[in-house]
């Protein structure tokens, strides 16, 4: 009994962990009367500590980790050329697949209609920031004025240029800075190592955070916004089903299915915790498991975590035609354009952690003059749909890693097609 429990994978206790939380937490939603048990001591307490220990300490990791790992691995590449075709093409793919992803949630928006019917007025003057201050505030806040200030407060695009530059001096001056090569490389090591003692945990803190969740999860509020949510899930499932693995054929001709099956513990995890941030780790081990070079993932995935959101894209595209059409306003073409323009650098402002979706979708409501008191109205409903949205958003990332990977000869296809065994990146993940 205990060698067939231990012969079970990490991925799959996650999923374990998930399902049972799941469970328990519906249990405890429509069984469990008795507030002190349910929420005094198992919501507010037990499940709550779980599911915070376990993500702060994923947290925890994602800074060190991503610094070190970008240096380590441009570093490694010593063709500053090579950096920059990498990185060119990764970022157009990023933004390429989020405009994809409004245009589809706006498409969805107009036919399915969540909005209609709830003749809502607007109380306050609408206000309009213009769009300029928007990119320009997104393009200056990549450059890191103090990159120690950028590492204390987990400003990861600073953190990732920082970290570039650092590892493209190191590879321009070699024997001159071995040294320091070596320490951010052992610093690198014992990172990932930390990382897999901490992901031992995973399980118990995905249980945790699912417990909680659809412990305390009302349901009334889910009706009125029926439409919407549908809508929500309809252009998550339509990008994850549809649009990435068709993108991972045209590009690479490798096999979605294999893909996803390998995948799948990622999302849940990014499911259960709804933060692409936490997922990091997770993911660079996953993507390394499926046979792309370390050197690419070590950039791309925190790169992605940071500016490619394609599932909070999604909400935000369905939630511009439902605010639209619940307080009747039309949206001209151009407005339309400047929904996909302003979600695009929304993805960029978002960060990986729960629910700031819908934070920069007040951006996105400013662009084209849509009442901000409309988020409220789907303020209560959020968290659920966090957790699907970050599940495409990682997956987002992940595709475009493999994509980037085999055009730039990084992808070992046989690893992919598991006719050999993967040089992971260190994580003792399985
Ligand atoms: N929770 C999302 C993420 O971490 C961001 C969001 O849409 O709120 O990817």
């Amino acid at each position: 009994m205990t060698s067939k429990l231990k012969s079970i994978s990490l991925s799959n206790w996650i999923l374990i962990g998930m399902i049972l939380g799941f469970i328990v937490g519906l249990f405890l939603n429509f069984f469990v009367t008795d507030p002190f048990i349910k929420d005094i001591i198992l919501i507010d307490n037990v499940f709550y500590l779980g599911g915070t220990l376990f993500i702060r300490l994923m947290k925890m990791l994602v800074v060190p980790l991503v610094f070190f790992s970008i240096i380590v691995g441009a570093a490694s590449i010593s063709d500053i050329r090579k950096i920059g075709t990498i990185g060119g093409r990764t970022i157009l793919i990023y933004l390429i697949t989020t405009a994809l992803a409004v245009t589809i949630a706006l498409g969805l928006g107009a036919l399915i209609q969540p909005g209609a019917g709830l003749n809502m007025v607007a109380s306050t003057d609408v206000s309009n920031v213009t769009l300029n201050q928007t990119m320009t505030d997104t393009i200056l806040n990549m450059v890191p004025d103090n990159p120690f200030s950028s590492l204390a407060s987990g400003d990861m695009l600073p953190v990732i240029i920082f970290g570039l530059l650092i590892g493209i001096i190191l590879a321009k001056l070699k024997e001159e800075v071995a040294i320091v090569t070596k320490f951010f490389e052992e610093s690198n090591r014992i990172m990932m190592e930390l990382t897999s003692l901490i992901m031992k945990f995973a399980p118990i803190g995905v249980f945790c955070l699912m417990a909680k969740t659809f412990a305390g999860l009302g349901f009334d509020g889910l009706l009125p916004l029926a439409k919407y949510i549908i809508c929500v899930l309809i252009g998550l499932a339509v990008q994850a089903f549809i649009v990435y693995p068709s993108l991972l054929v045209l590009f690479t001709r490798l096999n979605p299915i294999r893909f996803f099956k390998k995948f799948v513990s990622v999302m849940f995890f990014a499911f259960s915790s709804s933060t692409s941030n936490a997922t990091i780790p997770i993911n660079m081990e996953k993507v390394s498991e499926m046979g792309v070079s370390s050197e690419i993932s070590s950039f791309t995935i925190p790169l992605g975590a940071t500016i490619n959101m394609d599932g909070t894209a999604i909400m935000q595209g369905c939630a511009v035609m439902f605010a639209a059409q619940a307080y009747g306003m039309d949206i001209t073409m151009a407005g339309l354009l400047t929904v996909i323009f302003t979600a695009v650098m929304a993805s960029i402002g978002t960060a990986g952690v729960p629910s700031v979706g819908l934070v920069t979708l007040t951006m996105v409501f400013n662009s084209v003059g849509l009442p901000v008191e409309a988020i409220g109205l789907i303020f209560g409903i959020d968290h659920i749909l966090d957790m699907f949205r970050t599940a495409v958003n990682v997956t987002g990332d992940a595709i475009c890693t493999l994509i980037v990977s085999f055009q730039n000869k990084a992808l070992d296809i046989d690893v992919f097609n598991g006719k050999k065994a993967a040089k992971t990146i260190g994580i003792d993940y399985q």
